[in-house]
């Protein structure tokens, strides 16, 4: 019998003091330390009549006490539930509700507003916050440091992670053992991670690229990764030097590129810097080459898919570009059917693979609309493969325009929007229009102190674009709305100037 998460990725580490975590305080958590607290949480866990497949909620700050729940989770056959912590306590109940979750763990502050919602819902509340304390380690503390694992084929589920919620409410994926453990075992073979690895750390832990990408190789690598509580450049910049390489979302690299002290010579002994989440700007990749000598490896996945793609470890890392499909990873690009476009074409992303999740929680029609029979699933991004292979991300499908009967993707006007002296970023939104259907809106966010000439930017628009794709309209704005992972909400843009062309 056996529980091929749990000894994947932490069982194997028993009895091991190697490090884990280094922590900011000078701390090290050995493996061993770290799998003794998950076994004292996992007979919490237990003792509070949980059962093998229950789901515990977790609103927690990142700590090793978080991530030992984590693993108390796979040792004891429970799902975990990782809730951003920025959620409100509304959007909390419902998580909650929606889940069936028999447990929430949440820090001391919001334990007054949940506990009459765990009374509600019947869920048991236990606290911890992110110094460790809390009822939860307190009960920790007087159980045994191990705890027998229970035994879970790799097709149960090992987590629910709702999805950042950019194009309209987050959905509860369901995350098999396997889905979570193979992936981990690809990626460390793909990005070359040993046991002398040490990650620099900074993401969230209740996201996929923090818990499912980075601990989970740092995991199966049996590496250690220094373990900070959020993106501090300070922070980063100090531990650089003790690190081999680090993975981030695009803003970490532009604010690292920010700072004068981020030089080749301290970027000189990392191994590899990796980006995800979001699209990096071409223009980062040859700043980030030009200071450092290191090209970043950009890799393309998701919540309900963990990762698809990567840019090569050996080789030519292409800028715009998320690389190839992963060892086992199928990749195509398709019409609304599922039929695969000729090489080159732009169209949907469908993939297939053991990183596949089950479906979405308590949504069986939109799993259908979205899973297809054959395995397939259609990712709602929009991309094209070129003649080498490489995969481009286009945007995503609700993104895309059609303005009497023309196909317009975004990105192609936001490069050339970005590209205008005295721009910060933009943003390209399709609103209604009663002759075209919908028709193309601009939004510019200037650089500081900057106020760009649109008059102008309109005319490079024109020289550089087919006329079609020219926007209607631009418009200033101080700063682009954004959910909290840093993603772009043009559901709320779209919205915001749905009536500029059509009565309301
Ligand atoms: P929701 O599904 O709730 O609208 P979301 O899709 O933003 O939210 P996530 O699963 O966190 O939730 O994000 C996955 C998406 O992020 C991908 O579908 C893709 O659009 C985008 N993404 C991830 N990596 C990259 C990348 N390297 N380049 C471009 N886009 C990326
Ligand atoms: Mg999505």
């Amino acid at each position: 019998m056996a529980n091929p998460l749990y000894d994947g990725l932490f069982g194997a580490h028993a009895g091991k003091d190697t490090p884990f975590l280094h922590l900011l305080d000078g701390k090290t958590v050995t493996h061993q330390d770290f799998l003794s607290t998950a076994s004292q949480i996992a007979h919490v866990a237990t003792q509070l009549g949980l059962k093998t497949g229950d789901r515990v909620a977790a609103q927690i700050e990142k700590s090793p006490e978080a991530l030992a729940l984590y693993a108390a989770c796979a040792q004891a056959g429970l799902v975990f539930l990782p809730l951003n912590t920025a959620y409100t306590v509304d959007e909390l109940t419902y998580f909650i509700e929606n889940s069936g979750a028999s447990l929430i763990v949440c820090d001391s502050k919001s334990e007054e507003k949940l506990t009459p919602v765990g009374a509600q819902l019947d869920a048991k509340v236990e606290t911890l916050n992110a110094d460790g304390s809390g009822t939860l380690m307190d009960q920790a503390a007087t159980m045994p440091a191990s705890f027998e694992t229970v035994d879970r084929d790799g097709d149960d589920l090992a987590a629910f992670l709702y999805t950042s919620g950019t194009t309209g409410r987050s959905k509860g994926a369901m995350l098999t053992q396997n889905n979570l453990l193979s992936n981990a075992q690809a990626l460390v073979k793909e990005w070359r991670f040993t046991s002398d690895d040490v990650l620099l750390h900074a993401l969230p832990i209740f996201h996929t690229h923090g818990l499912f990408v980075a601990t989970n190789v740092t995991l199966a690598a049996g590496s250690s990764m220094v373990f900070m509580p959020k993106f501090d450049l300070d922070e980063i910049i100090s531990r650089m030097p003790n690190a081999t390489t680090m993975m981030g979302v695009p803003t970490f690299y532009t604010r690292l590129l920010d700072d004068d002290r981020f030089t080749k010579e301290l970027a000189a002994h990392m191994r590899l810097f990796i980006s995800g989440s979001a699209p990096l700007l071409a223009e980062t990749h040859v700043q980030f080459e030009e200071r450092t000598g290191h090209r970043i490896l950009e890799r393309y996945g998701m919540t309900e898919t963990n990762m698809n793609t990567s840019n090569p470890y050996d080789g030519d890392r292409r800028a715009g570009t998320v690389g190839f499909p992963l060892p086992g990873v199928e990749l195509k690009i398709c019409d609304s059917d599922g039929n695969a476009l000729p090489q080159g074409e732009i169209g949907e992303i469908e993939v297939r693979g053991p990183n596949v999740f089950k479906g979405y929680w308590q949504m069986p029609e939109k799993t259908a609309a979205e899973l297809r029979e054959n395995g397939f699933f259609i990712t709602g991004d929009l991309g094209r493969i070129d003649e080498d292979g490489y995969v481009h991300i286009v945007g995503r499908n609700k993104d895309l325009i059609i303005s009497g009967g023309y196909n317009i993707y975004p990105k192609e006007i936001e490069l050339v929007l970005d590209d205008q002296p005295g721009v910060t970023e933009s943003a390209v939104v399709g609103v209604p229009h009663p002759d075209f259907g919908e028709t193309v809106v601009g939004i510019i966010v200037a650089e500081p102190g900057q106020s760009p000439d649109l008059d102008a930017m309109m005319g490079a628009v024109r020289e550089s674009l087919a006329r079609f794709k020219h926007p209607r309209k631009l418009i200033l704005m101080d700063e682009l709305p954004r959910n909290t992972m840093g993603k772009v909400q043009k559901n709320i843009l779209r919205d915001q100037y749905k009536n500029m062309f059509v009565a309301a």
